[in-house]
């Protein structure tokens, strides 16, 4: 076989041996696990990454080992226009710590190069070495002719694949093969698989358990006809030069995990631990199903960056999917960091784990709720200078007053929990500002059950107020000029007395602070109107309660 493979590899001068002193075992610790990240840039990263990642970057750095990452980019049909940067705004914005691999700005690390469309020179020192073996063999088949098989197949019910005795190129000999490449025929390398289907292999995941399907039986591809590599043939031969201990990856590849292995026996190689987790699912009605690229938007890391999701609350909330007792860590442990938690394999899920949104929006209203108004300004702006510009600059332009907004309900022991995310806050703010605000001046729908309140008396409490409010007040003075509006028009500034006799009065004092917040804050919710006028200042407030009362002229 070794003139085929001189045949077809005329210029691969490297060999194995080479290879084995370019990339050294690793000189690291006893159980120090050696994972990756290997995106293809031919997608959206998705929460099923966000899953491996966070597990393999665990694993790799509670052993002292190594977390790389390596672009898998052989399938260039299918690549898509900003993958490789949405590749690196993930690892940036979930701060996943990655030692060495394809980097922006250049490639770090002595296992390079991390990106598969470079490494076409090591593919073929490999694929020489099976062909040289007998292990693998040039195969011409047309597309027609694989079709022609397939009919064939299916007309005796055979199963269906290029194997066997249905695998024609199999046993060309050397003149064969030399006469259809002078002929210029266009080949592709197949694996030449030694699998028995009566047979099972045996594999321990580390997540799933004992997996003992049968053996492969099909000759799968290992160099494409424009040479490049399959992803099995590629992977196999990167994570064994990598040094790779630990394969995380999706359930998807359970189907061709015996592939991956059988490649791997060929060569010569132990095959690495694998850990292939399930997918998440997500409740539809009464039942489960899988979280669908089609139908689920949140499927998408880019969901929560557009939604204004703190990367760290996502991060959170994974981990207390991965790990059942991480949730009592953190509730003992609020400020310490996640990477102290002792993260364990033995704890996770074979089946799918339950992706529910609310859970996450518990902990991130929690997660905002305790952030100082520094910080959430900082997410707020940053947020905007990607998603929302014209508030990106407003937000800028004013510094203080943003800060003092956002301040509001801050610091307590009590903290107010109303943000969940981050793109909610443009419409708790807006308010504050002229340039955003659309007032709402619907009263509540209880004023339609007092009729006494009518359009006249709302109109005379706004224009009182414009003479009483001082901003100098404190927030007693401040409500209790409040109570005596109410008095002065026979709302009752006591709650008490009005429930005991409501047909005593025209209202309370909460509807005339109701008519007030209205007035000025243009919607019957706020936080506290208080801390609300106070950094609005009187001239807003002045400006505000003039819009309302010639609102209708
Ligand atoms: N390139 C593969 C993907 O993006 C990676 C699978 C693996 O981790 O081996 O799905």
């Amino acid at each position: 076989m070794k003139n085929i493979a001189d045949l077809i590899f005329p210029d691969v001068k490297l060999t194995p041996e080479d290879l084995e002193k370019k990339y050294p075992k690793r000189d690291l610790k006893d159980g120090a696990c050696v994972t990756r990240f290997a995106p293809s840039p031919t997608g959206f990263i998705h929460l099923g990454n966000l899953w491996s990642t966070l597990i393999g970057e665990r694993l790799a750095h509670l052993s002292g080992g190594v977390f790389y990452i390596r672009l898998e980019d052989t399938d260039q049909k299918r690549e898509i226009e900003g993958a490789t940067r949405g590749i690196f705004n993930f690892l940036k914005n979930f701060d996943l710590n990655i030692d060495e691999g394809f980097q922006q700005g250049g490639e770090v690390g002595n296992y390079g190069p991390y990106i598969q469309s470079e490494r076409m020179e090591i593919y073929r020192v490999y694929a020489k070495k099976l062909v040289s073996e007998g292990k693998a063999y040039p195969c011409f088949c047309s597309p027609e002719e694989l079709d022609k098989i397939r009919e064939n197949q299916a007309a005796v019910k055979e199963n269906t694949g290029y194997y066997g005795k249905w695998a024609k190129c199999r046993d060309l000999s050397f003149e064969e093969i030399k006469n259809k490449i002078d002929n210029g025929e266009s080949y592709i390398i197949r694996f030449k698989s030694f699998g028995d289907e009566n047979k099972r292999i045996a594999v321990n995941d580390l997540i799933k358990g004992l997996l003992d399907p049968p053996e492969n039986i099909r000759d799968e591809l290992v160099l494409k006809s424009d040479g490049l590599p399959t992803y099995h043939f590629a992977h196999v031969v990167d994570d064994y030069l990598m040094r790779t201990t630990h394969v995380v990856r999706g359930e998807e590849y359970l189907s061709t995990l015996p592939v991956h292995v059988q490649m791997f026996e060929a060569l010569g190689w132990q095959s690495p631990h694998y850990m292939q987790h399930a997918h998440l699912l997500k409740r539809d009605g009464e039942s489960k199903r899988k979280l669908s690229k089609r139908k689920d938007p949140e499927l998408a890391l880019d969901y929560y960056g557009k939604t204004g999701y703190i990367p760290q609350c996502l991060k959170e909330y994974i981990m207390t999917l991965l790990n059942s007792n991480y949730e009592e860590w953190r509730l003992a442990n609020p400020h310490e960091d996640l990477n102290n938690f002792d993260f364990t394999v033995e704890k996770l899920s074979p089946s799918g784990a339950l992706f529910d949104l609310n859970k996450l929006n518990d902990i991130s209203k929690n997660y905002i709720s305790l952030l100082s108004s520094d910080e959430i300004y900082n997410y707020v702006k940053n947020w905007a200078e990607i998603y929302d510009e014209d508030f990106y600059k407003i937000l800028e332009e004013n510094q203080k007053y943003a800060k003092d907004i956002l301040s509001i309900g801050r610091g307590g022991e009590k903290p107010r929990k109303d943000i969940t995310f981050i793109r909610e806050v443009k419409n708790y703010m807006s308010f504050f500002y002229e340039e955003l605000f659309e007032p709402d001046y619907k009263m509540p729908e209880v004023f339609e059950k007092k009729p006494e309140i009518t359009e006249d008396i709302i109109k005379k409490i706004a224009e009182d107020y414009i003479n009483i409010y001082d901003s100098n007040d404190d927030s007693t003075a401040w409500f209790d000029k409040i109570k005596t509006l109410a008095g002065k028009y026979n709302f009752a500034s006591d709650m008490k007395l009005y429930r005991k006799n409501p047909q005593d009065y025209k209202g309370s004092v909460a509807d005339v602070s109701m008519i007030l917040r209205i007035a000025v804050c243009g919607r019957q919710n706020s936080p506290d109107m208080y801390d609300v006028f106070k950094i609005m200042g009187k001239e807003r407030i002045m400006k505000r309660l003039e819009r309302f009362i010639f609102r209708n002229e």
